[in-house]
């Protein structure tokens, strides 16, 4: 099964929290065992695991991130967000996760975020679940 799904973000840096419509896919194909694939179809957003249970801690990747690649950096790609496309590839467009009892099998503090480097814009991303 996969679907599809839309967000918008709202700041130019902004990690938006997907876990629950990854849940949300996983119980609607009826998987009980598997793995589903989170993947994000943009160049200058990325998909990430880390935690939710203290925002902050987004936001200090988030800022140590802007202090290490700048948004401004003398780059020469003419859209000027290359500091976004770096950011994304180290981030990465995708992640997996385990599929236990019709849920994916998180940590207690892990959620999945879809991280936009170049908002606001709107992000298309996919969920692929497959049963073992
Ligand atoms: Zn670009």
């Amino acid at each position: 099964m996969l679907k599809k799904f839309t967000v918008k973000s709202t700041r130019r840096s902004e990690f938006i929290d997907i876990t629950a419509s990854v849940e949300e896919t996983i119980r609607a194909s009826g998987v009980k065992n598997g793995i589903a694939v989170i993947h994000v179809f943009h160049t200058s957003a990325a998909v990430t695991i880390n935690e939710n249970a203290d925002p902050d801690v987004a936001t200090d990747m988030g800022t140590f991130l802007e202090k290490l690649i700048p948004h401004e950096a003398g780059f020469r790609h003419a859209e000027g967000n290359s500091d976004a496309h770096i950011k994304s590839s180290l981030f990465g467009p995708s992640v997996t996760v385990i599929i236990e009892d019709g849920a994916p099998s998180l940590g207690t503090w892990q959620a999945i975020y879809l991280v936009d480097w170049d908002g606001p814009r709107t992000r298309q991303y996919a969920v692929k679940v497959i049963a073992d």
